[in-house]
């Protein structure tokens, strides 16, 4: 015997819901006729379903759409405020936390800084003390979480949800989502950033009508975030999207993963930094830089864009290689956008051309005028607000 039929009721149930809000989403509003011509219910069973979700605050209706003869008729729309979902994004140093509602609005962007070396334990009652701080200020019901979301710089395992490893965090084979549920006491998921920031761009972000894009994040390492056809590509282990290891020059500088001249070693910020600081060493000092000091990675930009040689020559380097990659995505996946994020935004203006041009001269021509190179508008804050969509998405069958 196949499944039960309750279970297979209680299945078609949802998927009948969440195709329904996925095309209000879509549309913006539609009346309960368009939602049965659009999803071939019959219009009892749209009737029934979008009274349940009325009943349940997931929609709301709102005034009246355009007659087709007879009366006009009654607009649905996703209800705001309703629902919300949290998003933690745990970097070396600091945590970026984000909530969101169900229709995508953001209502926080928090930064927390923190000592290197941050425990399991220790990122799980910081994000929990935020979550709680957040819904006292903003006076929301934890009851109307639909759970949060953990962004982590590693490798997470899909069938056990534990993290394989965050080398930058010095986690190994942790299992970070069932500590968080028993803090948080509501649904947790955790993606890796890079991914989180994909969906960021996929769901509010600068590829929410775009299938097939790649999203570069620019912060201590590299990665990428790929859709394909809509949806995330993870790759048969859950580790797609490791750019940061693409050699673009073999007899450049190690790097840490033991090959020479990585993405990584030129493009990532502790690498810039390094690069920087070495040259200081060195003898190095300008109208900006001064002797023998080691300068921070603010100071890096800053005194690129006043016009430093120095800091001006190691960003450029970066733009170039990131060009390089970019061409590489280009030609092997064909994707109609590569979005650039996180650390990238603060230098963008200075450099995007650098890196625009390069990847147009490397890719081939074809593939090349098929895609766009863009800067995500996110910054920083993109894999929090990514993983706070992850709990949203669900209602909508994502
Ligand atoms: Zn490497």
């Amino acid at each position: 015997m196949l499944n039960k039929p309750a279970g297979n009721n209680r299945y078609l149930k949802k998927l009948n819901q969440a195709s329904i809000m996925e095309l209000i989403r879509i549309n913006g509003k539609l009346s309960r006729k368009e939602l049965s011509e659009l999803t071939g219910l019959s219009p009892t069973a749209c009737g029934s379903i979008t009274r349940k979700l009325i009943y349940d605050g997931f929609l709301h209706e709102t005034g009246h759409g355009e007659s087709t003869g007879g009366r006009k008729p009654v607009m649905l729309e996703i209800k705001p405020d309703s629902y919300y979902a949290v998003g933690f994004d745990i970097g070396m140093t600091q945590m970026q936390v984000a909530v969101a509602d169900i229709s995508g609005r953001i209502l926080v962007e928090k930064n927390i800084e923190y000592k290197l070396g941050i425990s399991v334990e220790e990122a799980v009652l910081l994000a929990d003390k935020q979550l709680s701080e957040i819904i006292k200020e903003r006076k929301l019901n934890r009851k109307k979480f639909l759970g949060c979301a953990f962004s982590v710089p590693g490798l997470v395992d899909r069938s056990t949800d534990k993290i394989v490893m965050a080398p930058n965090l010095s986690w190994n084979h942790v299992d970070l989502s069932t500590k968080a549920a028993e803090i948080l006491k509501m649904p947790v998921y955790i993606e890796n950033e890079a991914m989180c920031s994909a969906i960021c761009e996929h769901w509010i972000g600068k590829c929410r009508n775009i299938g097939n894009f790649v999203c570069i994040n620019v912060e201590s390492g590299i990665g990428a975030g790929i859709f394909i056809n809509g949806a995330l590509f993870r790759g048969t282990g859950g580790c797609a999207g490791e750019i940061g290891h693409l050699v673009v020059d073999e007899n450049g500088r190690a790097c840490g993963c033991g090959n020479n001249g990585c993405l990584e070693t030129y493009a990532s910020v502790r690498h810039m930094l390094q690069r920087a600081n070495e040259r200081i060493r060195e003898g190095y000092s300008s109208e900006y830089v001064e002797p023998e000091k080691p300068i921070e990675w603010n100071q890096l930009v800053k005194y690129a864009q006043k016009g430093d040689s120095m800091c001006l020559d190691i960003l450029n380097d970066s733009a170039k290689f990131l060009g390089y990659a970019a061409a590489y995505i280009i030609n092997t996946l064909n994707p109609e956008a590569v979005v650039i994020g996180k650390c990238f935004k603060q230098y963008s203006f200075l450099v995007i051309d650098v890196l625009t041009e390069t990847a147009m001269k490397k890719a081939l021509p074809y593939p090349a005028s098929k895609a766009v190179i863009m800067v995500s508008d996110y910054g920083m804050n993109s894999s929090a607000l990514g993983a706070a969509m992850i709990p949203i998405r669900k209602v909508f069958g994502k």
